[in-house]
């Protein structure tokens, strides 16, 4: 039988309907707009910056990635608490001496933290409400191929959110000059999500309506709008860490086309760009010239990493080299900032992280970054 709400849905969407929904979506959005400010403009050295990737284990290498690689920013993978089961782990004293070592050499740090997914031993009993929850009330997992355990999905309009601005906060005092958060998402991993409590609650306050009836571009809008709060609030909390240091504060974008990774949605609460691209990508250069006209204004930083997960860069440095020369190419022609791995990832899920082939010791794919980072 078709409740009344129902039958007015049916109604409305036969008599002008998507004016309707267009309508709640705006008030979605806009309900949302103001409860904390964009980031202030990047710093001026994240508009020329030339980025590796590091570890703990490459506090040696910083001289060699300032002088030999004219590198100016270190993008540091070192989680501390708990990870995503992929970054390594480290302390908080790793982290701060890791800092100051880089800036005794004249380089920028900026922190990686995941801020959507996290290992299952972080799943405690009173943090089950903080997970990305589906339509059924059923918590959102996935696995990957390069960590072999289950991890969850935890919703940005939790006191999650609290959590990885705490961790943005102890970033910042232990001397980060940025944050990095990857996996921004509600949608691609698990589906179509949060119908968690908060979620639920949040919509219903600020549209009306209930969140499993509405339309799907009504939640959407919101969970877009959720996710520009989280990293708003994020960017606050390392801040006000160091009020008197201008902050990076970026996300990865591995595919646009998902809508929670919408540049032109989520580079709102971004002060620099991040794109991800993939080996033997199609059109790499107009789909970067695309990227770079969404926010002429802010800096575009661009990493290229291995096609699908595949395990062609481990032990074959001439495949590695000869592909991070091609996109290179193209990152400096286009005047965009390079983010490059110094050292390639695993894809070994019972060896997560990093492999040991890097710029460090593989003359080619040190050729290469030396060249590129040099122009
Ligand atoms: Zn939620």
């Amino acid at each position: 039988m078709m409740t009344r709400r129902k039958f007015v849905a049916k109604v409305a969407a036969m008599s002008g309907g998507i004016v309707l929904i267009k309508s709640r979506q705006a008030a979605a959005e806009r309900s949302a707009a103001t409860i904390l400010p964009e980031p202030r403009e990047a710093p001026e050295w994240a508009r020329k910056a030339r980025i590796l990737s590091a570890e703990y284990r490459d506090v040696p290498h910083l001289k060699r990635a300032r002088e030999e690689f004219r590198a100016t920013v270190m993008l540091l993978y070192c989680c501390p608490e708990t990870t995503n089961g992929w970054c390594p782990a480290g302390t908080w004293d790793q982290i701060a001496f890791f800092i100051q070592q880089a800036h005794a050499q004249n380089l920028k740090v900026v922190c990686y933290y995941d801020t959507t997914t996290m290992e299952e031993s972080f799943l405690s009993p009173e943090r089950r409400e903080w997970v990305q929850t589906t339509i059924e009330g059923k918590p959102c997992s996935f696995t990957r191929r390069h960590v072999w355990h289950l991890r969850y999905a935890f919703c940005y309009n939790t006191p999650w959110s609290q959590h990885v601005a705490r961790i943005a906060r102890g970033y910042a005092a232990a001397g980060a000059d940025g944050i990095f958060l990857d996996n921004p998402n509600y949608y691609s991993f698990t589906g179509i999500t949060c119908f968690c409590k908060f979620c639920r609650q949040g919509f219903k306050q600020e549209t009306g309506q209930d969140l499993q009836q509405a339309d799907e571009a009504v939640r959407i809008a919101f969970h877009q709008k959720s996710l520009r709060e989280h990293v708003k609030r994020v960017y606050a909390a390392a801040s006000e860490a160091a009020p008197a240091k201008q902050m990076v504060m970026t996300c990865n974008t591995s595919n646009p086309a998902l809508p929670m990774q919408r540049l032109d949605n989520l580079g709102q609460a971004e002060n620099v760009i991040f794109r991800e691209t993939f080996a033997g990508q199609k059109n790499a250069k107009e789909n970067l010239r695309r990227d770079a006209a969404v926010f002429p204004r802010k800096p575009l930083w661009v990493i290229l990493t291995e096609g699908s997960g595949a395990k062609g860069w481990t032990g074959n440095a001439p495949k590695a080299a000869a592909q991070y020369d091609e996109c290179l190419g193209i990152i400096m022609e286009l005047g965009l900032c390079p983010v490059v791995w110094a050292t390639i990832p695993s894809q070994n899920p019972l060896r997560p992280g990093f492999t040991d082939d890097s710029i460090y010791n593989q003359p080619e794919l040190a050729r290469v970054v030396a060249k590129h980072f040099s122009s």
